[in-house]
């Protein structure tokens, strides 16, 4: 006996990214939309099987999706824009056009923006209603994975993003604010309500309502759209569960509200909303017909559950609710597959992980303990030997390290002299056009890029002939950029596989996995590096690359670094020490290498800080005091020791900063760069009522679509950049690196760019 088992979500890229490699196949030419068909159903049916076979009672469908749930959402309830409908293209095409844009014989539209899912990299295509949107349910694909399921002999749980935080997350045309009018309420209450009715038809069980966006602040009249919505939905719902699963944080400020809506099941992240929804519970208990699902299995770490904090979490859950499932605690999506083959790390240090095959079992495990009296789980070998994981320190700390840190003082955290001296020291200094020219770093890593790396770390190469082809990567990079008539030149980064594990390799206290990869947007994977020890770093690791690029030509070279934050953000972080305590000394480790290129002769160095919004915490009281309080020293900390003429450059994977402009200014770079072109330009509003000191580069075009924008386009958003910002300031460049681009689509894009810039110019 144990109790009742729920998944919120499983990963769907595959184990060995089967669905990537099929789908950029289509995308390529190379195989047909059949194959990605038989590949998608046979994952599926793999990972339906894998859960079925671990134990689990309740095992999601339509967690998959082609590209993002969110845009399924869209899709399955009509919320398609008319100028993709206008395509007319058949409904696989329709979504990639949507997710990714489209230019060909049909027609040219730009791909719907995209934002990051909450706090974490994974990426959510945002929707777009306009008062022409007709919401109703339209789409089958919930239903018709569920009767696929159901053929294999698995009655599963259907998954569907809730109508709360699909509402939420959409806007209206061109980034407005969605306009919520009670008929659009209305229809989307009642396209779901149709969804319940038919899902009793088809005989599900349970159905499972996603509704992350209720960990959020509530502004005036959430609480009221939130009850609206559900009064309709869940007096369709007949014989079927409805449970209302939330996740990220907690859900105090709601939690009453929903006991009083009549959900079947409400579940709760005791992760990362632990305290919070812990004593909402305890305050309003939970009714008899409810069950609580304790989201105790972590879906956002690497790391082995500690069972004895989880039977904790569910015993206290216990003296409030009669019925009580244990849960993964948010979506398994945001982790690896599984660590079976990760045979380069040693069998003690595995021990300590689990991915989400892993995680499947310690669910299982977890759930058949919790049944059990203290007397029997005392006498449990299982529980015994989970305990030993945690026992003692799993790595001896760095004194080196510690101490350097303990010694720390103020005025390491701030740069001399102030920002605007500076800028007029390197104005002179680096003698740059007005509306300065310049990439984000990365330029295409093209198939023999990519292959020619594989062969060296294969040892087929050797070093010598490796680093001959990255020269040679470089030179014709340096060169074409000087034809195009760039301004500041990068050196184009081939040599790293990655921004984040490219630093990681070079720094002491990692590890690295070979197969760890989570889906970051569409196809898109990431494989975050293991923070395992104390940071510090072993050897200068970009010097080489950048004075050898500067060597090459008589424009300024920016060299190119990966910052404290985005580095913890975009690895797994150890849970013994505190992800301040971690940022801090990655701080260090960069600073080494800032104060190393700086001396090799490099006037300009951008430090990415790629992911500095991701994990701003989802409560606003907790922004600063839980994380912009440490994170924003961590980089002043990085590039305080430079002299005044060397220009420090920052970057930032989105746009919305608004709200924290002022952290983003007192990060004290000199320049920053950040996306702005998928998104709307309100960030400009921002920059200009803040009196940003901090130069910037508002994205000029998205990076994120194959399709090339014209020059008139450009010179179109340069034209709205400069309503709102002062020239002196305004740099010009792409929204992010160009890495997954391929030449064919960059140069052009590039050229149209360094086009566009100088028709303004003339203009000023
Ligand atoms: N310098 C990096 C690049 O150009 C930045 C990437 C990023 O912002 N994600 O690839
Ligand atoms: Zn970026």
């Amino acid at each position: 006996m144990s109790e009742l088992t729920s998944v919120i979500g499983f990963p769907r890229i595959g184990g060995n990214r089967e669905l990537k490699k099929v789908i950029e196949g289509y995308w390529k030419g190379k195989n047909g939309i059949d194959e990605v068909k038989e590949t998608a159903a046979g994952l599926r049916a793999k990972h339906w099987k894998l859960q079925k076979d671990a134990g689990i009672d309740l095992i999601p469908s339509n967690d998959f999706s082609y590209y993002d749930q969110m845009l399924d959402t869209a899709i399955l309830l009509g919320a398609v824009p008319q100028r993709y409908k206008d395509l007319g293209l058949g409904a696989e095409d329709t979504l990639f056009a949507i997710a990714r844009g489209y230019q060909g014989d049909k027609g040219d539209v730009t791909a719907q923006p995209m934002k990051k899912w909450f706090t974490t990299n994974y990426h959510y295509l945002v929707p777009e209603i306009t008062a022409d949107t007709e919401i109703a349910l339209t789409g089958t694909k919930p239903f018709d994975e569920f009767n696929e399921a159901k053929e294999l002999g698995i009655v599963t749980k259907p998954v569907v993003i809730g109508p709360y935080t699909f509402l939420k997350l959409s806007r209206g045309a061109e980034g407005a604010d969605l306009e919520l009018t009670d008929k659009l309420v209305a229809d989307t209450a009642k396209a779901y309500a149709d969804l319940l009715v038919k899902f009793n038809e088809l005989g599900a069980q349970w159905v499972q309502l996603d509704e992350p966006y209720l960990v959020l602040d509530k502004e005036d009249g959430d609480l009221d759209l939130f009850s609206t919505l559900y009064r309709t939905i869940l007096a369709a719902k007949g014989d079927v569960k409805v449970l209302l699963q939330t996740y990220f944080g907690h859900i105090a400020d709601t939690y009453k509200t929903a006991i009083e809506l009549g959900f079947d099941g409400i579940g709760l992240d005791l992760i990362e909303g632990k305290d919070e929804n812990l004593a909402a519970l305890e305050e309003n208990g939970a009714p008899e017909n409810v069950t609580i699902f304790a989201g105790v299995i972590n879906g956002r770490n690497i790391w082995r559950n500690n069972y004895a904090v989880s039977l904790g979490l569910l015993d206290a859950v216990k003296t409030k609710a009669s019925h009580v499932a244990v849960s993964t605690a948010d979506s398994l999506l945001h982790v690896p597959f599984s660590t079976e083959g990760e045979d380069k790390l040693a069998a003690d240090v595995l021990k300590h992980f689990a991915f989400a095959v892993e995680k499947l079992g310690e669910l299982k495990e977890v759930a058949e303990l919790a049944e059990l009296d203290d007397a029997a789980r005392a006498a449990d070998a299982k529980l015994a030997a989970n305990q030993q994981l945690f026992d003692g320190t799993r790595v001896a700390p760095d004194a080196a390290v510690r101490d350097r840190v303990a010694k720390l003082t103020a005025d390491e955290y701030v740069r001399q002299p102030a920002r605007a001296e500076r800028q007029a020291i390197q104005k002179q200094e680096l003698g740059l056009p007005e509306l300065p020219t310049t990439t984000i770093g990365s330029f295409p890593q093209t198939r023999e890029v990519r292959s020619t790396r594989a062969k060296f770390r294969k040892g087929e190469i050797s070093k010598a002939e490796y680093d001959k082809f990255i020269a040679e990567q470089i030179d014709d990079v340096l060169k074409k950029q000087e034809e195009i008539g760039l301004d500041v030149l990068v050196h184009g980064e081939f040599e790293r596989n990655d921004m984040v594990e490219y630093f990681g390799q070079s720094l002491n206290g990692f590890l690295f996995t070979k197969n760890a990869w989570v889906q970051s947007y569409g196809t898109r994977c990431v494989k975050p590096p293991i923070v395992w020890g104390d940071v510090s770093r072993a050897n200068p690791i970009t010097v080489e690359w950048s004075s050898y690029a500067q060597s090459k030509t008589d424009h300024v070279v920016k060299g190119m670094l990966t910052g404290p934050v985005t580095i913890l953000n975009w690895s797994w972080p150890r849970e013994d020490i505190t992800h301040e305590a971690q940022t801090t000394q990655l701080a260090l480790a960069i600073r080494d290498e800032v104060l190393d290129l700086e001396a090799a002769g490099i006037k300009v160095i951008q430090i990415d800080e790629a992911a500095l919004r991701e994990k701003l915490p989802v409560r606003r009281s907790d922004w600063h005091v839980k994380y912009l309080d440490w994170a924003v020293p961590a980089f002043r900390l990085v590039h305080s020791a430079v002299k005044p003429g060397t220009q420090i450059h920052t970057h930032m994977c989105y746009s919305e900063f608004n709200d924290i402009i002022r952290d983003i200014d007192a990060m004290d770079a000199d320049v920053i760069s950040f996306e702005a072109s998928r998104g709307d330009l309100v960030v400009l509003d921002a920059i200009h009522d803040a009196n940003f000191e901090t130069e910037a580069g508002p994205g000029v075009y998205d990076i994120h679509s194959p399709r090339i924008p014209s020059e008139d386009e450009i010179v179109d958003r340069i034209h709205e950049i400069l309503k709102k910002m002062d020239v002196n300031k305004v740099w010009i460049n792409p929204d992010c690196g160009l890495k997954t681009r391929g030449n064919a689509e960059t140069w052009p894009s590039l050229e149209h760019m360094v086009a566009a810039t100088k028709k303004v110019r003339a203009e000023l």
